[in-house]
């Protein structure tokens, strides 16, 4: 078996979408956008929890966010006018009362419910006006007589996407794993890989744990199954971690076949930049733009990542670096993931270098009609030796005269694939530009080590001189008012503040539309200071006024969404307030909290909690308030939250997996680490299939 490409039985993968029962374009464009392709990506699509309807519930016994399986006779079921009209049925079982609250419902629905009629229904236990009630639950009519099986296995509840039910869902899931036979699901992983991995717990096969996990028997250990370390998703962990690194590791090699510019002429520009720089460069600095001054000399590209906390300046090791390109005739692009980031790179760029009679270019989604095609010409006749810009930059029509370097801030808001493109816009097709990747996001070294095999990595372990930490205080929101006294007794001695809303429920409208609501709030409170709005949902053009209006000084408070998290950088601003850090990942509030304590000026953070708080959250915001230092909260982040939750992909934006965890599944990095190496080597035409499977047109990189 093994070796063998291609098998006689046609393979899951290759079986298209519509040979299932019940799937037309419709549903298949649906599917799409949760990357489901073909038979195989369903198999591989994988519960995310599960509902057990192995068993009735009793009423008087249910717990408040309980997913519960009931049955009983309607007592009640009327019509309530509130803020909202529901239809309120009241059930009852021997055990206890419930309602049911729909707030849509039709007549026909009111009849069916009528008093003494009997139903099973399903849905979460939720605290409402008349105890405890579930919202639209699922729900049927027992006709007298009658009685309903109880399901013997867990039901699974999928990632699923607007106009796709889980019912839907489940079908097709149900008719992929019918097809899987031992043929048309091939196991790429050779017998002896797995075996050296597992060591004492038994795996199951690949067809075994696929079964298991779409349908886990009602004995099943939920728990475990929940914290993803049952032996059936560890066996599939180690498959789509080893499916990574095989991807990260062919994207290097690819790299590696071709050549970059060596550029070691004489440093002109860059000696100049740093005669002029008010002020000398940190010892780590040094050492890191040391390792990529080396890297720029050879003819291999160079693809490093750089490391750095917030404020440990990654601007000027970046500005050295495209200076060497500069001075070797290259040109060098600069690209962020947002218009605001973006923008000031330029500002500062054009800041530090047009003294010296650089051109620097500019390049974003905003920029149109003759503006933009100035800006390309620019750019193709290589008199910008320098572009700056956002994703504007990988698009078609942009041609560079000759790319030597790119460098990417903020990686882990893109994609390889648009690293890729933006690589491709070397000169010939041999040679590719050099690649520097950037980002604020710490995480300890040995996971980076997994999370980028395809990259070097660089620290800068150090923050420049002067500065003094920001001092952090923890206060509940039920001090607001002495909050809003404070914001108002710095503004007016001369300093600027930002007034950060977090995220709901993780709806950006919501988390825009909270942040109006806030900034309308304190305007009334604050009538004698200016005070501007900036969220995601503005036009880049609005945001950048508001923005520029903030750094000149002309508004003292700005209320932001997160928008702010990265890159902002008003030296000025001294005091943040973060409303609801509760609700935010450690790395998240420590890059917030990095937009202040930039300049010479003491700064201070306040976390306005909601409260009560949690004792976890206590811990939690604790620790921001005792550390400055981004790795160690990193760890302390990990070592409290646990595995799962540490590295989700819109916290750190690392890659995101379907079922591995960095953190949780630490342990089979080595064996995955050899295992592909083993595969590289003995099994080559086992690689491309094995990446297919797992990172078929996915992003490999969170995409935030
Ligand atoms: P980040 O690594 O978060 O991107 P920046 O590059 O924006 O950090 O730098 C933060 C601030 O520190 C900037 O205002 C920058 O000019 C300043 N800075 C950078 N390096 C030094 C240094 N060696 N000494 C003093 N200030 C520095
Ligand atoms: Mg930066």
């Amino acid at each position: 078996m093994p070796g063998k490409p291609a098998s006689p039985t046609r393979q899951l993968s290759s079986l298209p979408l519509d040979s299932l029962k019940g799937v037309g374009p419709g549903l298949k464009q649906r599917l799409a956008t949760l990357h489901l392709n073909n038979v195989q990506d369903l198999l591989f699509h994988l519960p995310l929890r599960y509902q057990d309807r192995t068993r009735i519930a009793l009423i008087g016994r249910v717990l408040l966010g309980q997913d519960v399986m009931l049955e009983g006779e309607v007592v009640s079921c009327d019509i309530e006018f509130g803020r909202r009209r529901s239809l309120v049925c009241r059930i009852k079982d021997g055990s206890g009362l419930l309602s049911l609250r729909f707030f849509h419902f039709s007549a026909a629905q009111k009849n069916m419910l009528a008093t003494g009629a009997k139903l099973r229904c399903f849905g979460e236990i939720r605290p409402g006006k008349t105890g405890f009630e579930i919202y639209h639950p699922e729900y049927q009519i027992i006709k007298a007589g009658e009685s309903l099986a109880v399901s013997d296995r867990l039901t699974p509840v999928y990632p699923a996407t607007e106009g796709l039910q889980q019912t839907r869902l489940r079908n097709l899931i149900d008719q992929a794993l019918a097809l899987v036979t031992g043929d048309s699901l091939r196991e790429w992983i050779p017998q002896q890989v797995l075996a050296q991995a597992i060591r004492q717990t038994r795996w199951p096969n690949l067809s075994q744990a696929l079964a298991y996990l779409h349908h886990p028997p009602a004995d099943a250990p939920v728990q475990q199954l929940l914290e993803g370390v049952h032996p059936a998703q560890q066996r599939l962990a180690f498959e789509e971690l080893l499916s990574h690194r095989l991807c990260l590791r062919r994207l290097r090699k690819q790299s590696a076949m071709q050549q970059s510019p060596g550029m070691h002429a004489p440093a002109h520009y860059r000696t100049q930049f740093l005669q002029q720089l008010p002020f000398k460069l940190t010892g780590a600095q040094q050492k890191v733009s040391d390792e990529i001054r080396e890297d720029l000399e050879q003819r291999r590209p160079m693809l490093r990542l750089l490391q750095g906390d917030v404020g440990s300046g990654k601007t000027v090791v970046a500005a050295l670096a495209a200076l060497q390109a500069v001075d070797n005739h290259f040109q060098a692009a600069i690209m962020a993931p947002t218009e605001l980031l973006a923008e000031q790179h330029y500002l500062n760029f054009c800041q530090w270098l047009q003294p010296l009679g650089l051109k620097i270019g500019w390049l974003s989604g905003k920029v149109k009609g003759r503006q933009r095609r100035e800006a390309l010409a620019t750019i193709a006749e290589g008199s910008a030796r320098i572009v700056i810009g956002t994703h504007a930059l990988f698009q078609d029509d942009v041609v560079f005269q000759n790319l030597g370097l790119v460098i990417i801030d903020e990686q882990h808001r893109f994609g390889v694939h648009q690293r890729l493109a933006l690589r491709e816009k070397g000169n010939s097709q041999h040679t590719q530009p050099h690649q520097l990747v950037m980002t604020a996001t710490p995480i300890p070294r040995t996971l980076a080590m997994s999370a980028y095999a395809d990259l070097d990595v660089s620290v800068i372990n150090e923050l420049p001189p002067g500065r003094t930490p920001v001092n952090t205080l923890i206060i509940a929101n039920t001090r607001r008012a002495e909050v809003i006294t404070r914001i108002h007794a710095a503004c007016q001695s001369g300093s600027q503040a930002y007034w950060v809303c977090t995220l709901i429920e993780e709806s950006e409208a919501l988390e825009c539309q909270a942040a109006e609501v806030t900034w309308q709030a304190l305007q009334a409170q604050l009538p004698d200071l200016k005070v501007g709005l900036i969220h995601g949902r503005m036009k880049p053009a609005e945001k950048a006024a508001v923005m520029s209006d903030f750094k000149q000084g002309a508004l003292h408070l700005l209320v932001a969404t997160t928008v702010i998290e990265v890159g902002v950088d008003v030296p000025n601003a001294s005091l943040m307030i973060i409303e609801n850090p509760e609700r935010l990942g450690l790395a998240q509030l420590h890059q917030l909290r990095g937009r202040v304590g930039r300049g010479a000026k003491a700064s201070h953070c306040l976390l306005l909690y909601q409260s009560p708080l949690s004792q976890a959250g206590k811990l939690r915001l604790g620790i921001m308030r005792d550390s400055n230092d981004g790795f160690y909260i990193a760890e302390q982040d990990l070592a409290l939250r646990g595995p799962g939750q540490v590295l989700g992909t819109r916290q750190t934006g690392l890659m995101s997996f379907r079922i591995a965890d960095l953190v949780r599944d630490a342990d089979l990095l080595d064996p995955v680490r050899s295992a592909a190496d083993y595969i590289e080597q003995s099994y080559p035409l086992h690689v491309d299939p094995l990446v297919d499977r797992w990172l078929g047109g996915r992003e490999l990189y969170g995409n935030v």
